[in-house]
C-alpha cells in the first residue's frame, strides 16, 4: 500500500492540474515512484505499462541512460545561461539550429519556452507584433477549431474549446472564434472525407467573412485533436485548411504540442500533411519529458517582418528560463535518439497498436476506433447503431480508468467515454499486445 501520510500530505497540499478538487480529495493520490522503458512502477510497488507515455510526452520511454547522462554533464558544466543580454549557450544554439533544419520549409526560426501553453501564449504576442508591424494592429481576432486544446494559459486558453477551461474563470475571450471539429465519428455532414473538408472550408469562410477579413490575425488547428479526443481529420485536411489561410491572408498556427517528435510518425506531422505553417508550436517530445521545454517554430518571413518592425527596440517577450541549457542538452540527445531507431520503432509499433485497436470493435462497448500512428482512441457507448454515448461519461471512463490501473495498464480516461493511448515509441511488440489484452478485459470487466 501507499504510505498513508504522502496521500494526506497530498491531500493538503499539493493542487493537481486540471482536476476536481473535491473529487481528488475524496479519492487520494495515486503515487508513482519508479519507470523504465514503457513500464511505470506505483509506490506499492505494481507495474504498468504506461500506454499514455506520461501525459503523451514520454516518447523515447523512461530510465533512458544517455538522456541522464546528457542532463547531468549540462548540469556539471553549465547548469545556467541566460538567452538575454546577447548570452547563450552551446547546447541551445545547437537544438536551435538542428531542429530548423528538420523543421518544414522555412520555419527557420526557433523560440524556446518551458511547455506547450507558453509556445502558444508566444504565438499568439508574436502574431499581434507581426500584423502590428505590418501596419495592421487591428488584426486582433484569432480563430481555432471546436473540441481543439491549445494549453491554459491566461491568454491562450481562449483558443482552447473545451468548457472547463473557460467556465468559472470570467476572463473574457470575445477576441477568439470557432469553427466545428471535423470529428468524422459524430459529423452533421457524415463521415465521408472530402464533405467534411469542404465544411470546415467553408465554415472557415465564414467565419472569417463574419469577423471582418481585415480583423483576423490568425486560425489554429491541430494536425490531430488531442485533448478533444484524438480527432483524426481526414488526409488532406490540414493542406486544404493551410492553403485557404493564405488564401485569406490570415497566418496559419500548426500546434504540434502532441503530434511533435514522432507520436504520429514524422518529427513533425506537418512534414506528413505536407505543410509548411507559419508558425509550428511544440513540446512534451522535444525533451520526451525528462525535463520542461517548448519551442515556437518560426518562418523566416515572420521573424523578418517583426525584426524589421522593432528596429533598434527590444521584442518585449521571453522567460527567465528561455532556451534553457540543459533542457537543451536533453532535447539534442533526445532527438538523436529519435533518429537513431526510435522513430522506427514508433512506425512499426504504432501499425501493431492501431491494428490491435482495430480488433476491439467487436466490443460491445466500442463504437469507434481512431488514430495514427502512436496516437489513438477507442469511442465507448452503449449502443453502436445509434452511437449512443456511455450515460454520464465520466463515471463509466473512470472506472475503466480503475480496472485497466488493476490489470497492469495506464490510459487515459476522457470525461466523454473516450479511452486515449499514447505509449512510449521505445513499446515491443509484447507491450503492444498486452495493451490490447489489459484493455479488453478491463472492457469485459466493466460490462
Ligand atoms: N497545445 C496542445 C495541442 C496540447 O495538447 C497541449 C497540452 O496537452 C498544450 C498546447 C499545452 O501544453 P502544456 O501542457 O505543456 O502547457
Amino acid at each position: 500500500m501507499y504510505s498513508n501520510s504522502l496521500i494526506e500530505l497530498d491531500r493538503a497540499h499539493l493542487i493537481h492540474p486540471v482536476a476536481s478538487y473535491r473529487g481528488h480529495e475524496k479519492l487520494g493520490v495515486r503515487v508513482l515512484a519508479s519507470a523504465k522503458g514503457a513500464t511505470v512502477t506505483d509506490a506499492s510497488g505494481r507495474q504498468l505499462i504506461d500506454g499514455f507515455a506520461g501525459l503523451w510526452c514520454v516518447n523515447a520511454g523512461y530510465g533512458q541512460e544517455t538522456i541522464v547522462e546528457a542532463a547531468a554533464k549540462q548540469m556539471r558544466e553549465l547548469s545556467y545561461a541566460t538567452a538575454y543580454f546577447g548570452l547563450g549557450s552551446e547546447p541551445a544554439i545547437r537544438l536551435a539550429s538542428e531542429l530548423a533544419e528538420r523543421a518544414p520549409g522555412n520555419l527557420n526560426h526557433v523560440y524556446f519556452t518551458l511547455g506547450g501553453s507558453d509556445a502558444v501564449d508566444s504565438t499568439i504576442r508574436f502574431i499581434r507584433y507581426y500584423w502590428t508591424a505590418r501596419g495592421e494592429p487591428q488584426r486582433d481576432q484569432f480563430i481555432s477549431v471546436e473540441q481543439g486544446y491549445h494549453g491554459s494559459s491566461t491568454v491562450g486558453a481562449g483558443l482552447t474549446a473545451l468548457p472547463a477551461f473557460h467556465t468559472g474563470f470570467g476572463i473574457p475571450f470575445d477576441w477568439q472564434h470557432k469553427i466545428p471539429s471535423h470529428y468524422a465519428y459524430r459529423n452533421p455532414v457524415g463521415d465521408d472525407p472530402q464533405a467534411i473538408i469542404a465544411a470546415s472550408l467553408t465554415a472557415l469562410r465564414r467565419k472569417v467573412e463574419e469577423i471582418g477579413p481585415e480583423r483576423v490575425a490568425a486560425f489554429y488547428a491541430e494536425p490531430i485533436q488531442g485533448s478533444g479526443g484524438v480527432l483524426v481529420p481526414p488526409r488532406g485536411w490540414m493542406k486544404a485548411m493551410r492553403e485557404l489561410c493564405r488564401d485569406l491572408g490570415i497566418l496559419f498556427v500548426a500546434d504540434e504540442v502532441i503530434t511533435g517528435f514522432g507520436r504520429t510518425g514524422p518529427l513533425f506531422a506537418s512534414t506528413e500533411n505536407e505543410i509548411v505553417p507559419d508558425f509550428i508550436t511544440t513540446a512534451k517530445g522535444l525533451t520526451s519529458g525528462y525535463v520542461p521545454m517548448g519551442a515556437v517554430f518560426m518562418a523566416d518571413h515572420i521573424y523578418q517582418t517583426i525584426a524589421d518592425g522593432a528596429g533598434a527596440s527590444a521584442v518585449g517577450h521571453g522567460y527567465t528560463y528561455s532556451a534553457h541549457p540543459v533542457s537543451a542538452a536533453v532535447g539534442l540527445e533526445v532527438l538523436r535518439l529519435y533518429e537513431n531507431g526510435l522513430l522506427e520503432n514508433g512506425v512499426k509499433a504504432g501499425a501493431r497498436l492501431m491494428e490491435g485497436l482495430g480488433s476491439l470493435r467487436d466490443h460491445p462497448l466500442v463504437g469507434d476506433v481512431r488514430g495514427r500512428g502512436m496516437l489513438a482512441a477507442i469511442e465507448l457507448v452503449v449502443d453502436k447503431a445509434q452511437k449512443t454515448p456511455l450515460p454520464a461519461a465520466a463515471e463509466p471512463a473512470r472506472r475503466i480508468f480503475d480496472r485497466a490501473w488493476e490489470n497492469g495498464l495506464v490510459i487515459r480516461a476522457f470525461a466523454n467515454g473516450v479511452l486515449g493511448y499514447a505509449p512510449p515509441l521505445c513499446c515491443s511488440e509484447t507491450e503492444i499486445d498486452a495493451i490490447i489484452e489489459r484493455t479488453r478485459q478491463s472492457l469485459d470487466e466493466t460490462l
